[in-house]
C-alpha cells in the first residue's frame, strides 16, 4: 500500500465516495523530486465516482511547503492549494492516486517564490544578503 492508496470495494454503481486522507511529510519524501520539501501534513480529499469498471476522482491537495527564495536563495515558506483529478480502473477495488497528487504537486509549484513580499535579495556586486545588512561593497 502507498499512502494514497484507498479502497474502493464498497463504491456502488453510480455512487460517490468522499475520501479524506492526511498525509505526514515523513510519507511523502520521494513525492517531490526535491523540487521542494514539504513541511507540514498534505491533506489529500478526493470525491471518487464509479462508472462502469472505471473510477473518476477529483478533490484539492493542500499542504505547506519550503522553496528556494529566487531573490535572495533562502528559505521561502509557502502555504498551498491545488485541486487534483485523475482515472483509474476498478478491477483491483483500489484507487492509487500518488502520480496524480504527485503531479498536481508538480504544476502548482511557484517559479517565483519569495521569502517574503520586500525580499531584498543578494548584491549583484558582492553576493551579499541585502536582508541581513546593507552592503559594505558600495554598489
Ligand atoms: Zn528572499
Ligand atoms: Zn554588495
Amino acid at each position: 500500500m502507498t499512502p494514497l492508496q484507498f479502497d474502493l470495494s464498497g463504491l456502488a454503481e453510480e455512487a460517490v465516495l468522499a475520501l479524506e486522507r492526511r498525509l505526514e511529510p515523513a510519507q511523502l519524501q520521494d513525492l517531490m523530486a526535491g523540487s521542494a520539501v514539504l513541511t507540514g501534513p498534505l491533506e489529500v480529499q478526493l470525491s471518487v465516482a464509479r462508472h462502469g469498471s472505471e473510477a473518476s476522482f477529483s478533490g484539492t491537495v493542500a499542504g505547506e511547503w519550503e522553496l528556494t527564495c529566487v531573490r535572495c536563495l533562502g528559505p521561502a515558506r509557502q502555504r498551498f492549494r491545488t485541486e487534483v483529478q485523475g482515472e483509474a480502473p476498478l478491477g483491483a477495488g483500489t484507487l492509487d492516486a500518488t502520480e496524480e497528487v504527485r503531479q498536481a504537486l508538480v504544476l502548482a509549484l511557484p517559479g517565483n517564490a519569495r521569502c517574503r513580499e520586500d525580499c531584498k535579495g543578494l548584491c549583484p556586486r558582492c553576493g551579499g544578503n541585502r536582508n541581513e545588512r546593507v552592503c559594505a561593497c558600495g554598489s
